[in-house]
This record gives C-alpha cells, sequence and structure tokens, in this order.
C-alpha cells in the first residue's frame, strides 16, 4: 500500500501539477492542509485537489479563506487571505469550509492521523524539524496512532517517538528550506513502515508572474525562487 503525502500547495497551480506528475501511483492522496493562500489560483488548486479524490485536512490559511479572520497572520499573509476569500468561487469556499481538522484512517493494518498543525492545536501550532524529543513525546505520547502526518512548517521532516513515525512532506507550493523545488513523500507500507521524500522543479518564474498579475504583495513571488 503506497499513500501519496503532501501540504501546503497555496495557490501554486504550477506546483502541484509538478508534484502529481513525478508521484508515482498511489494508492490514496492525503493533504496536510493550505489548499490556499499566498499564490494567485485558488480555485485550480482546490478543484485539482477535488478532481484528483484527495484527502486533505484544514489549514490556517484554508479556515482564514472561509472566516475572513486574519488574526494572528502577518501583514502578507493577510492581504493574500482576503484576496483569496474575494475570489475564490462559492463551491470552492464551500469544500474548503467542510473540510475536516484532522484524519484519522487505517491503511495496511496502520493507524495514521493526519492534522496541519499539531494535534493539540489543529491550525496553528507548528512542528519545527528541529523539535527537541521532549516536546515530541508531549504532543504524541497519547495519540492512538502509528504514523502521525504534518504540514504546516514547509519543511520535510521525519521522526521516531515511541514508535510513532512523524512525518512532514515539505511545502508543495512554498518550500521554506531553502530549496524551491516542490515537495512531497511517498509513504510505503509493507511489512515496514518505509518514507520517501521527493522535490520537483516547476516553473517558479509562471507562478511568480501570476503573484504579480493579481497585485498580491511581490514578496510572495519573489520567496518562492529562494524557496523560503
Ligand atoms: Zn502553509
Amino acid at each position: 500500500m503506497k499513500i501519496g503525502l503532501i501540504a501546503d500547495p497555496h495557490s501554486n497551480l504550477a506546483a502541484l501539477k509538478a508534484v502529481l506528475k513525478d508521484m508515482p501511483r498511489v494508492d490514496r492522496l492525503i493533504c496536510m492542509g493550505d489548499l490556499v493562500g499566498y499564490a494567485a489560483e485558488p480555485n485550480e488548486v482546490v478543484e485539482l485537489a477535488r478532481a484528483k479524490r484527495m484527502q486533505t485536512v484544514r489549514g490556517n490559511h484554508d479556515h482564514a479563506a472561509v472566516t475572513r479572520d486574519v488574526q494572528g497572520f502577518n501583514p502578507l499573509a493577510a492581504q493574500a487571505a482576503l484576496w483569496t476569500a474575494e475570489h475564490l468561487h462559492k463551491e470552492n469556499l464551500e469544500y474548503l469550509s467542510n473540510l475536516p481538522t484532522h484524519l484519522t484512517l487505517t491503511c495496511g493494518g496502520k493507524r495514521l492521523y493526519a492534522v496541519h498543525g499539531s494535534p493539540r492545536d489543529p491550525l496553528n501550532e507548528y512542528i519545527f524539524p528541529d523539535i527537541p524529543n521532549r516536546v515530541l513525546a508531549e504532543l504524541f505520547r497519547d495519540l492512538d496512532a502509528d504514523i502521525v502526518m504534518l504540514g504546516h512548517s514547509h519543511m520535510p521532516m521525519e521522526r521516531v517517538i515511541f514508535g510513532k513515525l512523524v512525518i512532514n512532506p515539505g511545502g508543495v507550493g512554498q518550500p521554506r528550506d531553502r530549496d524551491p523545488r516542490a515537495s512531497y513523500a511517498i509513504l510505503n507500507l509493507g511489512k515496514e513502515v518505509k518514507a520517501s521524500f521527493h522535490r520537483v522543479d516547476y516553473d517558479v518564474k509562471l507562478t511568480a508572474e501570476k503573484i504579480e498579475t493579481a497585485r498580491l504583495p511581490s514578496e510572495l513571488a519573489t520567496r518562492l525562487f529562494l524557496g523560503w
């Protein structure tokens, strides 16, 4: 059983398409949230996610697009979130408003848990790759899962705590680990559980131009070239 893991497409259609094209055949496709926000193609990204029957949890940017509540967002993120709310078609807004805060499923005999941020703060808490074991332990000790799948940090991560695999596939639409290529992961659930991480080139210039044309803050375009 093979599962494709992605997170944080952030309205970046070129990046999402490149990832889906590069990905081997998978039995399931799970997205850890933030379909929208930052870039200029929220409708196209939501529609592609729906067409691919991606199982998606709600991210803080999906939530902001629906509620227009941008408390806690930096000014650039807030501006993009309100632009997104303005431009999303009704049926796509409705789709986002129905996304669950987390997902639990059993696949290949393993219990999987997907969330954007963390179990105790599904939308907003960041779990970065350098999180100390002590904090990871606190977060996941009591969680009833074998595999925990995260988003939000836009950074690839793989850790094991109490025998639980904690994995973040990295960011599709706005990677933040200084590598501008779109990121995803494949989870292999066989006798052994194995994750592999993949990076894909995409047309950054095209996405950047669309951000500029939409008159979204130009910093949101330039950062894509830097992977930050
Ligand atoms: Zn995000």
